[in-house]
């Protein structure tokens, strides 16, 4: 199977006023772009699910397309959390102090069963899916998802980050209510 291929088209190019060498077009609309095709991941994975990640950075997948081949271990160099895997109860502290440590804006995307609901391991000891301690902006279901399914996810956290939210959507109340919902400052 040929892995897809990125899509830049005129649909990528913001709406602007253009003439004889310039073109002008809102700073919300250039940042979304840049901000897009520049994600940062912090790949938060446990087990079986970072291997489908790691076959999606590989040269058939290649991540590097979308602009995010930059791979961070630095929760602040890092704008888009990517958690894949079971994450175990113990281990849900240290995914919410990872995902404290990220500079906002940040985007969180759930990448299979486990991560997004607990999956088979319905049991006293694992995380019964992370949105219980850090709020997730895109699920990608699957056990495991394929390379595809986690591009797709991340087509939309693009998506997130150039046209469905505003810029300042972090400086919100309805963003802070949201995160006092989950005790965070
Ligand atoms: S969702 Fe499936 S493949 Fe992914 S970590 Fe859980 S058991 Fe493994």
């Amino acid at each position: 199977m040929s892995a897809p291929v990125k899509i830049v088209d005129a649909s990528e190019v913001p709406a602007s006023y253009d003439g004889q060498g310039f073109q002008v077009t809102s700073l919300d609309k250039a940042v979304g772009l840049a901000r897009a095709n520049s994600l940062w991941p912090l790949p938060f994975a446990t087990s079986c699910c970072g291997i489908e990640f790691m076959g999606t950075m590989g040269s058939n997948y290649d991540l590097a397309r979308f602009g995010s081949e930059r791979i961070s271990f630095s929760p602040r160099q890092a704008d888009l959390l990517l958690v894949a895997g079971t994450i175990a109860k113990k281990m849900a502290p240290i995914l919410r102090q990872v995902y404290e440590q990220m500079a906002e804006p940040k985007w969180v995307m759930s990448i299979g069963a486990c991560a997004s609901s607990g999956g088979i391991f319905d049991t006293y000891s694992v995380l019964q899916g992370i949105d219980r301690i850090i709020p997730v902006d895109v699920y990608v279901p699957g056990c495991p998802p394929r390379p595809e399914q986690i591009i797709d996810g991340l087509i939309r956290v693009q998506e997130l980050s150039k046209t469905k939210e505003s810029l300042r959507r972090r400086d919100s109340e309805e963003y802070k209510i949201m995160l006092n919902s989950y005790g965070i400052e």
